[in-house]
This record gives C-alpha cells, sequence and structure tokens, in this order.
C-alpha cells in the first residue's frame, strides 16, 4: 500500500498543482506534524483523498491551537484503512510551558495506555495489534538529539517492544544532510523519520 508521508518542512513541489501527479497512486497522506494547516488542506482538496495527521508541538498559530480541516486526526485513535491498522501520538516531549502539544513522560505513558483496549481488539479481530504508529516525537535514543525539545520518549520504544508494529514513522529531527539516518529497525518495527517527504509501500501481515 503506497503512502506519501510528510512532516517537518513544506516541500514545494508538493504545495503546488504538480501534488495531483505526485500522489496519484498513493492510499492516503500522512502528517507527522509541525506542518502549517493550510499546506495540509491544500493537499487534501487537491487528491481527493484521505489525510491522517499528529499534531507536532509546533501546532499553534497566535496561542491557539491550529488543526487541519478536512483531515483526520489519529491523535489517540486506531482506526482501520483498507486493511492497514494505524494509531497515532501527537507531540513532543515537554520542554517548556506551552499548553499544547507537549507531554512529559508519565502523560505519554497514559496517552499509550488509553490505546491498550483498542489495540487488544485488533489483536483479537485481526491477530496483530497494529500496523504503523504515526507520531510526532522519535523514540528516545533513535533519531533523536540530545537537547530536551528533541529528546525521544522511553514510552515509544516500549510500545514498539510490546506491540511490534511493522512501522513507526515520526518527524521532529531535522535532516540537514542526505547522510542523515533516517530509516532504522528496532525489532520487528521499521521507525522511519519522514521529515520533507518520504512515499512508503507498507506491507500489511494477515
Ligand atoms: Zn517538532
Amino acid at each position: 500500500m503506497r503512502v506519501l508521508a510528510v512532516s517537518d518542512v513544506i516541500v514545494e513541489a508538493l504545495y503546488s498543482p504538480a501534488i495531483r501527479e505526485i500522489a496519484r497512486d498513493v492510499e492516503f497522506v500522512v502528517s507527522c506534524g509541525d506542518l502549517p494547516s493550510a499546506y495540509l488542506e491544500y493537499i487534501v482538496s487537491m487528491i481527493d483523498k484521505p489525510l491522517y495527521y499528529v499534531m507536532g508541538n509546533h501546532g499553534t498559530r497566535g496561542g491557539v491551537t491550529a488543526v487541519p480541516e478536512g483531515c483526520i486526526d489519529l491523535d489517540g485513535h486506531v482506526i482501520n484503512h483498507n486493511g492497514l491498522l494505524l494509531a497515532g501520538l501527537e507531540g513532543s516531549i515537554r520542554y517548556n510551558d506551552s499548553p499544547y502539544y507537549q507531554y512529559t513522560e508519565g502523560q505519554m505513558r497514559r496517552k499509550v495506555f488509553g490505546l491498550e483496549r483498542k489495540l487488544w481488539v485488533n489483536r483479537l479481530r485481526y491477530g496483530r495489534y497494529l500496523d504503523v504508529l504515526v507520531t510526532h516525537a522519535p523514540p528516545f535514543g533513535i533519531h533523536d538529539a540530545s537537547d530536551l525539545p528533541h529528546r525521544g520518549f522511553k514510552s515509544f520504544l516500549g510500545f514498539i517492544d510490546h506491540y511490534h508494529p511493522k512501522y513507526l514513522l515520526h518527524g521532529h529531527t531535522h535532516l540537514y544532510d542526505n547522510r542523515a539516518v533516517r530509516e532504522s529497525v528496532r525489532g520487528q518495527t521499521h521507525i522511519v523519520n519522514t521529515y520533507g517527504y518520504k512515499f512508503l509501500d507498507l506491507e500489511i501481515d494477515g
């Protein structure tokens, strides 16, 4: 299942009518956060396919949240898109007193816990918990950085080890260099930094 993932920076070619051709054979678009609502609204209006998103830590405008209209919020939700099981966890680690989209490790653990019942329903119904976890922040120690705002969540490592999603797609870590690592593997999980854009051919088990 071909998917277009975007995050963190606007890609001019996607913010133009060329998006129709570029995204012609994708099943849906997924945003891993920190993108202007207008950009996501433009994409979804041009291609007539669903756009799933989580908000990044920069998801506000003038101090209020700025969610993209016509797009589907994945945070705290578990959905089935034509057999592909997706869930989302928004935001970054808490590093200042902004009221939105920042979570302590304990708060993120509770958000993960909030997904548990739905993941078990998947397990009973489909024989697996989840195919794709969509986040803004990376897991701790994987594609993250040592400064607090860019530190990943330990809760995501626990999530990977417990629920074994086939993919974890995230943003938040900017890539300034083509040689930077943007894909890693932990256990059975492929972890992909979707900074800018990334086409993914996602496999479905089961
Ligand atoms: Zn961010």
